[in-house]
């Protein structure tokens, strides 16, 4: 059994694959919580802090999650929505932290399918579970975009950083690549040597860089700063392309 926080067809507004068409299924829950991100929201009359996917991870949303309780049920709905597109769109699984459920029967079977039916899929996940991949060595079909988490999400950097998980995945996963999200103050407080730390760990990676922000207004404060960066040190600016057009991180 796993939750689904929302499902829809959109185009990928991030890193490597973006302005893909695809089909995105974002998991609830999360092992972390980024409170440095600072993404304001507001729930039963009380302000909290998050990142831009908080309605994914902060389970006082979860009314509004749905349970998916048997592989099949969604699988039906997946070839339905698929036919209505005309074509297998690639699958982004998100959240919140889809790895939680990676050993999970619904949901492994669903992956399976997926993989079974020729679908490319991308995980994205912030790098800190380690798979099995011999136990469930259907994710080593997968892409893995590994979200990795600065200092500035304001998270400890033992629960962030896991070497072993990124070793592992650099080295099962059929593809993956590094995207990391940065404003302009971690850019003068050290980001390059918190990239570069990692780097170190996993160093064949493409990087990609992309602004902090969960709107508009907040991806244009970091933006050109971002830019500057990426073109400083040779990474990948990725911009956030859903933001940008809709001025939302839900359901697009
Ligand atoms: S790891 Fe990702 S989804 Fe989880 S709290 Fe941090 S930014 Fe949000």
């Amino acid at each position: 059994m796993f939750y689904l926080a929302e499902q829809f067809f959109s185009i990928q507004g991030e890193g490597k694959y973006a302005g893909v068409p695809s089909y995105f299924l974002r998991t609830a829950a999360c092992n972390l919580s980024c409170p440095g991100f600072g993404a304001r929201y507001e729930i039963d009359d009380e302000v909290r802090y998050g990142c831009d996917t908080y309605f994914a991870v902060d389970s006082r949303f979860a009314k509004a999650w749905t349970k998916i309780e048997c592989a099949s049920d969604l699988v039906e709905r997946l070839k339905r929505e698929f036919e209505q597109i005309g074509y297998l769109p690639h699958v982004v699984i998100t959240g919140g932290e889809p790895i939680l459920y990676y050993k999970d029967e619904v949901f492994y079977g669903v992956v399976e399918w997926l993989i079974a039916s020729g679908i490319e899929i991308t995980f994205e996940t912030n790098g800190t579970i380690l798979i099995d991949f011999d136990a469930y060595p259907a994710y080593a079909s997968c892409i893995f975009s590994l979200s990795l988490k600065l200092s500035n999400s304001g998270e400890i950097k033992s629960k962030r950083l896991v070497p072993e998980v990124l070793r592992v995945i650099a080295e099962r996963a059929k593809e993956s690549f590094l995207k990391f999200t940065i404003d302009a103050k971690i850019i003068q407080d050290g980001a390059l040597e918190e990239i570069q730390e990692i780097r170190d760990i996993i160093p064949d990676l493409q990087v990609y860089c992309m602004p902090v922000g969960e709107s508009r207004d907040s991806i244009r404060k970091n933006d050109s700063a971002v830019f500057g960066f990426c073109m400083e040190h040779n990474f990948r600016y990725s911009d956030r392309l859903h933001i940008r057009i809709f001025d939302t991180t839900q359901g697009v």
